[in-house]
């Protein structure tokens, strides 16, 4: 009979054991899920920022020879006396030189 008690009271601590460990998994299991859910949206809110530089400001400068507004990325530039000038064509261009030869 103490045998049989004794088998007894040793399964359950191992059924006890279980549960406890299960416990603890399962807290472990939701931590790490919750840490995996955040790097996604870590990860989704970077792509998101990471896109907002194609909304660029395009920058609009004025032709002095022909007073043409172009933009500034697809001017034809000449630095003179540590100034910018900008030109829509490499004619316009050409009078600019042409005018202000020194
Ligand atoms: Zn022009």
């Amino acid at each position: 009979m103490e045998l049989v008690m004794g088998l007894f009271r040793f399964f359950y601590i191992i059924l006890l054991i279980r549960m406890v460990l299960n416990i603890f998994l399962n807290i472990k299991r939701r931590a790490m899920l919750r840490d995996h859910i955040e790097a996604a949206q870590r990860t989704l809110a970077e792509g998101e920022e990471a896109e907002e530089p194609k909304q660029r400001v395009i920058t609009m400068v004025e032709d002095k020879i022909c007073g043409n507004r172009i933009q500034k990325e697809k001017a034809y530039i000449i630095n003179k006396n540590d100034e910018d000038h900008y030109f829509c064509s490499w004619d316009c261009r050409e009078k600019f030189i042409n005018e202000n030869r020194d």
